[in-house]
């Protein structure tokens, strides 16, 4: 590269990455194929509309690529339709909820202190200011069962348009069937934000909400699903006829969806990003992706164990997924920051994050996140998850000796370098 400062931080950052072990749960490493499309001239393209009807001309391969991408998202995820432009997941919520909603609308979603995202109507966000979100929890922190009978009392007092099931930090399966319930005895639309374990019901270790009646799946591309930074909407209905103004009905979200995507909330997709998109679900359709996503859960449960056995208390216990929430105030008396920079300086990347009912800070609460997506696409296997819980805890209990960290920080250096490269 011409421009040193640049090439020097991606080397210094593809260094980053290949000597640290990666236990951010919506972190992920993408395939050189990925990686390729996304460098490529497709970031030079106007594509304003959809394959077939664009507002500008030289559109012969973008119209294909494009294509490619919606018709891979059906197949993985068994939808009706698939936008796949929403530059984020955040963009793909944002349209969803433009789509069926009118401002002041009630969205019936999980708390964000139990697990549920920032776009799930978190105060700070835009969308709260515009809709009426309304909150569901955690009944029993124990085993992390939702309440799905408060779930239903919210939703005949509040008679929301949209019921949200989705998460970011819950290590547990959801009742999809409960939630298809509660919806249809309310005529409400039901959402199911995979983001997290996309991944994992693609590679059929975790339950596809279409099967128990949902509406609507948005996700990321990124975590467990592996692609690029990007997000998709899949849904049930008929793709009608795009040039009128659809009413809102069940059968019309394919349409609803892709006008409230562009012009609704976006202006021209990034197709580079569709390229790496289509790259991407072209690699989940691969008999191996199955297998990945099955070394995914197992690491995890094998993690959850490992850490169990070394006192931290994890929140409902253990893992069904890909990711562990570990109360390190009530296990060690440390808040989570103080844990993430410890495991940090030994090249463990992991987040501080609270847990349901936290008694402290949101800056320092009392829980740490971790997820086994990234180890395991460098081929990590159950038995290197013994080696992460027990650096784990010895990151916390060396924490104050420099020293003792530096050599725990060569030691997860070189096992690092036995694992394939990214
Ligand atoms: C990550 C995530 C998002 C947001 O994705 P961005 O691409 O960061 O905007 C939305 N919902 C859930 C549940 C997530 O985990």
């Amino acid at each position: 590269m011409k421009d040193k400062q640049i090439e020097q931080l991606i080397k210094a950052e593809k260094i980053r990455q290949t000597d640290g072990l990666e236990l951010i749960p919506s972190e992920n490493y993408v395939s050189s194929d990925v990686l390729k499309a996304l460098g490529s001239v497709f970031t030079n393209k106007y594509s304003e509309g959809y394959p077939g009807r664009r507002y500008y001309g030289g559109q012969e391969n973008t119209d294909q690529i494009e294509q490619i991408a919606i018709d891979r998202a059906k197949q993985l995820f068994g939808a009706d339709h698939a936008n796949v432009q929403p530059h984020s997941g955040a963009q793909a919520n944002e349209a969803v909820y433009y789509a069926w909603c009118e401002p002041g609308d009630t969205i019936l979603a999980m708390d964000l202190a139990h697990g549920g995202h920032l776009t799930h109507g978190a105060s700070v966000t835009r969308s709260a200011r515009e809709y009426n979100f309304i909150r569901y929890g955690i009944k029993d922190v124990e085993t992390g069962e939702i309440d799905y009978e408060e779930i239903r009392q919210l939703a005949l007092k509040h008679k929301p348009k949209i019921i949200l099931a989705g998460f970011s930090a819950y290590p547990r399966e959801l009742d999809y069937e409960k939630f298809a319930e509660i919806g249809n005895e309310i005529g409400a639309m039901l959402m199911a934000d995979m983001s997290h374990i996309a991944g994992l019901i693609v590679g059929g270790v975790a339950k596809n909400p279409f099967d128990y009646g949902f509406h609507v799946i948005t996700t990321t591309t990124h975590k467990t699903l592996r692609g690029p930074r990007g997000g998709l909407i899949l849904s049930r209905g008929v793709v009608g006829n795009p040039l009128k103004k659809p009413e809102k009905t069940l059968e019309n979200l394919p349409t609803l969806i892709d006008r409230a995507v562009f012009p609704g909330t976006q202006g021209g997709p990034h197709m580079h990003t569709i390229a790496a998109k289509a790259v991407a679900f072209g690699e989940a359709l691969q008999p191996e992706f199955k297998d990945y996503a099955e070394q995914i859960v197992k690491n995890a449960k094998k993690l959850a164990e490992e850490l169990q056995k070394r006192d931290f208390k994890l929140v409902t216990g253990g893992t069904n997924n890909h990711l562990i929430l570990a109360d390190v105030y009530n296990s060690f008396g440390i808040d989570g920051k103080e844990a993430e920079i410890a495991m940090d300086k030994i090249g463990l990347t992991l987040n501080a994050n609270a847990t349901p009912n936290d008694s402290l800070t949101r800056f320092r609460p009392s829980g740490i996140r971790l997820g086994t997506p990234a180890v395991t696409t460098r081929g990590a296997k159950e038995a290197d998850m013994e080696k992460i819980a027990e650096w784990m805890k010895q990151a916390i209990n060396h924490r104050d000796s420099e020293e003792r960290l530096v050599k725990l920080r060569q030691e997860v250096k070189h096992f690092c370098q036995t694992l394939s490269a990214i």
